[in-house]
This record gives structure tokens, sequence and C-alpha cells, in this order.
């Protein structure tokens, strides 16, 4: 039987089996549903979206997967070619892995190694951010400051190696002070906290983090796996603030495959470039540029440069402000709005218990999580559409 994610399986209610999907719907057997989250942020050309489709096809007629040890091919070539171009800076270098999580991993492994090459020996901790989210696997929860999560703590007990601070430039000023000379990297995700509760703050945050790093020589690390692709209303967070290792997921493949990668700048890359084989990356997930991913993401990212994403996602953001902005009810502590992305916070978790249900009976599909109610829309959303899921919302407040 399956093992569903995140679930108590003991008292887990039926899940909505699925039996087709294209554009912002996803159909059951006697539903037809406005997906309000994108396949967990994902999907953001809808399903089904016909270049894509196509272009897995066409390769599926070649060879879906070689391995890259000792191999390469066209589809990861063509790829890598098009990240080095299309992002920011001198972030140039693709490693790529299977998940958001395992490419986190790779990032963290990359910044302790840097050092370790340098033979320094004292880096070894790591800043990240309080509410952080970075993966499911062991170092990205140390990572991380989920409360979800926080059983590892009760377990091992409080990490070593990592130290949390809240988005503030006095708390970033004062870890600095206190450990730059042991730090080697300070992981975010930039401007948008998405599975601890679509937290958001303000790039001047990041802004200063990248001044301390460059002083400091601490690697910036930026997890844009939920914030890439336009979430925040920017193309990449890493636009506007450049990292030294920027990792991508979720969207890469228009949610299309399961795919992600870790691009770094030409410094932590010149890291690891020497004659002693010990010096390598030590890394190689079996499906890393997996050539149908590949391809996926090669359309994925045509149809974003093409279709003036970040006008359609400005346009969402807007009608969103119009929808939302302002509302209220004695039960939501705060409303929060950000590119493609609109969060409903509640007092008190018990108030969102049922909004599923109550949600799929209007031809909507939400995954509200402890006291978040919440949307990560399709960008080919409509206003109808994107409507139909605010009045859904809002008539749950309203009862
Ligand atoms: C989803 C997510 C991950 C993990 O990606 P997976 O593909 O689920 O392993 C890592 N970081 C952030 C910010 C995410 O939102």
């Amino acid at each position: 039987m399956i093992w569903y994610p995140y679930e108590q399986m003991k008292t887990m209610k039926e899940p909505y089996k699925i039996i087709d999907a294209e554009g912002v719907y996803l159909y059951t057997e006697d539903k037809k549903l406005i997906d309000s989250i994108s396949s967990w942020w994902s999907v953001i050309h809808g399903y089904k979206n016909p270049a894509i489709t196509q272009a897995i096809r066409d390769q599926a007629d070649h060879f879906s997967h070689v391995m890259l040890g000792g191999l390469t091919h066209d589809p990861v070539e063509k790829l890598s070619r098009k990240l080095a171009e299309w992002l920011p800076g001198d972030l140039d270098y693709c490693f790529f892995s299977d998940s958001g999580s395992v490419a986190v991993e790779v990032a963290l492994k990359m910044a302790l190694q840097y050092y370790v090459n340098k033979g320094d020996m004292k880096r070894t901790k790591l800043l990240s951010l309080t509410h952080a989210y970075h993966g499911d696997t062991f170092k990205t929860m140390e990572a991380g400051d989920d409360e979800d999560y926080h059983f590892i703590l009760e377990a091992y007990g409080e990490s070593q190696h990592v130290r949390h601070i809240p988005p503030t430039i006095e708390a970033l000023e004062a870890a600095f002070a206190q450990d730059h000379e042991v730090l080697n990297a300070f992981i975010v995700e930039p401007l948008l906290q998405g599975a601890g509760g679509m937290r958001m703050y303000d790039i001047s945050f990041l802004k200063r983090a990248r001044e301390l790093c460059d002083r400091y020589g601490v690697l910036l690390i930026f997890d844009e796996v939920a914030t890439g692709f336009g979430r925040t209303g920017h193309r990449f967070v890493a636009d506007v603030v450049l990292p030294d290792i920027l990792v991508l997921g979720k969207a890469l493949t228009g949610g299309h495959i399961g795919h992600a990668v870790t691009v770094a700048n030409h410094k932590v890359y010149q890291g690891f470039y020497s004659d002693d084989p010990a010096h390598a990356l030590m890394h190689g997930p079996t499906f890393m540029g997996n050539a149908l991913a590949c391809r996926a993401a090669l359309a994925s990212i045509e149809l974003f440069e093409n279709g003036d994403y970040l006008s359609k996602i400005r346009h969402i953001e807007a009608v969103t402000r119009r929808e939302l902005e302002g509302f209220t009810s004695p039960l939501i502590k705060d409303i929060r709005i950000m590119g493609g992305c609109a969060c409903i916070e509640v007092y008190d978790a018990d108030v969102l218990k049922g909004f599923q249900a109550f949600a799929y009976e209007r031809g909507v599909f939400a995954r509200p999580f402890l006291t978040y109610m919440y949307t990560m829309v399709p960008y080919i959303i409509s206003d109808d559409e994107l409507i139909t899921i605010y009045d859904t919302m809002k008539a749950w407040f309203r009862r």
C-alpha cells in the first residue's frame, strides 16, 4: 500500500483521486478543480502543457535516461548552457540532482568542502533563518527550522553546526560579529519562506547579508527551490542580490518531472578545480541530468522567456491585492501577498479544519497547513479562476 507524505496514516482522510489534469484544472471522477497550489508550487504553466509534453515525448523516442558518470548528452549540455547564460552573474556551473532536498544537500556539501579544500577546518558552521525550510533529508532538516521536524532536536539535541536567526539586520550583524570565523555559509530562502508559513521579509536584509558575507568570506546560498521562476515577482531573487550558490527545483521542469540543480559561481567552482582528486565534489545522484527532465526544463524555460511571465505574475499580484487586501475577520491574524503567492494566517489551526472539503465542493483544490491558508497558483490562471479561489477563501470566513 501507499505510505502518504506528512500524514498520520491511521487517521488520514481519503485523498482525492485524479484521473486527468490540464491547464489549471485537476479532474476527479466527478469534479473539476482549480489547483490553487500548483502541485507543491511547481506546475507554473499548468498541467499537460503541450510544449513540455511534446519535448518529453520526443526525448523518449531517443532515450529517457543515461547516467552522467562517464557519459553525457545533448539535453543536459543544452540545459547547463542555457542556465549559465540565463542566470545572473557568474552562476555558471550546474550540478543536477533529482530533487530539491538533494540539491540543497549538494549546496551545503559544496560550501563545507570549499573551505576544507583550502585547508580551513574551522569553518564548519552554517547560518540559517528561523522558520527555514530546506527539504526533508537530514542535513536540510538540520539547516531548517520547521516545527514539524523538531523531533530531530528532541532526539539529537541542539545542533552544534547550525545557528538560526530571524530575518532582521540586527540579528544578522550579531551572528556575523560572533561567528564569522567559523561560518562556511549562510543559507536562505530569499524574500519568501514557504513551508515555514509564507513569511515575507525585505530585500534590505539580503543586501546586508551579501555585504557581510563578502567582508568575512562566508558563502551566500539562495535556496530558490520555491521562489525561483517568478514566485516572488522577481524572475529569481538572485537577479537582485547575487548569491555564490543558487538552488533551483520545483518549477525547473514546469512541474512535469522531478529535477533540481545546484548552480555555483566561478569562485566556488575554482575551489574544487585542481590536480588533487581529493578536491573533487563527491556526489552523483543516479538520475542527475535525466534526459526527459532536461528536455522538460528547456521547454519550460522557453515558455517562461517568451511568454512575458513577469507581467503575468504582476497581474496576478494586482488581482490578489484587490481581492484580499483589507479583508478582515476576527479569526485572521495576517494577510501576506508577494508576486504569485498569497497567505491568510489565522490565530488557531482549528479554524482551517474542513476548509479543504469546503473548497472541493466549490471546485477548488487547496491544502492549508498549520495556521496557513495559502495560494501558489499556476501563472496561466485567468482572472475568473483566480477570483473563484479568493471568493472560496473569503466565503470560509463568512460562514
Ligand atoms: C520544496 C522545497 C525543498 C525540497 O525540495 P524537494 O524536491 O521536495 O526535495 C527545498 N527547499 C525549499 C525552499 C522548498 O520549498
